[in-house]
């Protein structure tokens, strides 16, 4: 396929670039290099003749014009988003810009294109979005596709609106729409402000491993490489005007969570005496922060035949490897502005 990816320069477009070159498709990473973009997370493919890089915002009509007219996709998959829940407490108008704004301007460009074009019937726009939209759940219960959205954080709000403006543009000019909704990622190239990498590099550097109130907050942890995985399923063979949830089948307390990463460093980089987990710190909560996520992945699994190829603690494995062997990657990201901080607590 040509595909064009918004915010390939990411977390998650990366890998999905990444493997959208090496499965042979025709890819164009389009990311405005914002603070959370590294171009070295592309650099694997950077000289296929099936990759091109632009650098625009979506937030540009006129450059998301010249791209379609430049590359007339068979399909969009739509990453490009600001990320970062802390980060939307802290300042919610960029989220508002570009999760919503700059989603209603790719769609509007998406539309004129597909029009001119003679609407091809295999055209997709992918959105691709979060299990945050759905709120937050008690100690029971799943989200499924019809769960009713309840977003609750800057962040979860945006993105709602963003799956909602991509519904309306399928219901009301039948432009062939596909929505995912994924629970948390993790993985290599996960920008060093996220919980997990967090961890991993403040237990590497003797500081203090942060846990936001309690640690009970559970969430149903995605390895990104099987979440990239997903995406490629999901618009290739996804039902026009469907969406999808999909998770890792892999529910953990963020406190569980963070003492498995530290087993996992204690074995791979013991320390002269003691364990990571002695590190632990519990530090003021998140406002309003989500108690519980969970998938319910039944429809990806029967409809695609998908499933997550690694537990939580293989997954966890296969990262604390990647930080361990790519330190010159972390180490660059970490003197970008607010890196380190504690964010999302002003209110
Ligand atoms: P990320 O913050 O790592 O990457 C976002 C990318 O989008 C960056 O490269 C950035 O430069 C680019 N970008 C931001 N604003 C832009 C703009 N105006 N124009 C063009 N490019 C722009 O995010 P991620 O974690 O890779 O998430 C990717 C998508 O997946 C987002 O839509 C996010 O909501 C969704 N998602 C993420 C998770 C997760 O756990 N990380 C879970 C569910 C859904």
């Amino acid at each position: 396929m040509k595909l064009i990816v918004t915010g390939g320069a990411g977390f998650i477009g990366s890998a999905v670039v990444r493997q959208a070159v090496r499965a042979g498709h025709e890819v164009v990473n389009l990311d405005a290099l914002t603070y959370a973009a590294c171009l070295d997370n592309v650099a694997e493919v950077a000289d296929a003749p099936n990759y091109t890089f632009v650098e625009a915002d979506i937030r540009d009509r006129a450059a998301m014009d010249r791209l379609f007219a430049a590359h007339a996709p068979d399909a969009i998959m739509h990453l490009a988003a600001e990320s970062h829940v802390d980060r939307s407490i802290d300042g919610p108008g960029t989220f508002i810009d570009t999760n919503i704004t700059g989603t209603y301007t790719l769609l509007e460009a998406a539309r004129a294109w597909w029009v001119g074009a003679g609407r091809p019937e295999g055209f997709r726009f992918h959105h691709i979005s979060t299990d945050e939209v759905f709120g937050s759940l008690g100690q029971t219960g799943q989200f499924t596709e019809v769960t009713p959205y309840d977003p609750r954080s800057p962040y979860s709000a945006s993105k709602a609106a963003s799956d909602h403006l991509v519904r309306a543009w399928h219901e009301t000019y039948g432009l062939p729409v596909v929505l995912t909704n994924c629970s948390n990622n993790y993985g290599p190239y996960h920008f060093p402000e996220k919980l997990i990498p967090v961890i991993i590099l403040n237990a590497l550097a003797g500081k203090a491993l942060p846990i936001y109130g309690d640690g009970s907050n559970i969430r149903d942890w995605l390895y990104v490489e099987d979440h990239a995985d997903a995406l490629l399923t999901v618009v290739q063979r996804g039902q026009v005007g469907r969406s999808y949830n999909i998770g890792g089948e892999n529910e953990r307390s963020n406190l569980e969570l963070v003492k498995t990463l530290c087993a996992i460093l204690d074995e791979k980089r013991p320390k002269a005496s003691g364990s990571y987990a002695d590190q632990i710190t519990f530090v003021t909560d998140r406002p309003g922060h989500d108690a519980r996520y969970a998938i319910d992945p039944t429809r990806i699994r029967e409809e695609l035949g998908w499933r997550p190829s690694v537990t939580v603690e293989q997954g966890l494995a296969l990262t604390v490897d990647w930080y361990l062997a790519n330190e010159p990657w972390w180490r660059a990201l970490q003197d970008r502005k607010g890196v380190g901080e504690r964010l999302g607590v002003k209110a």
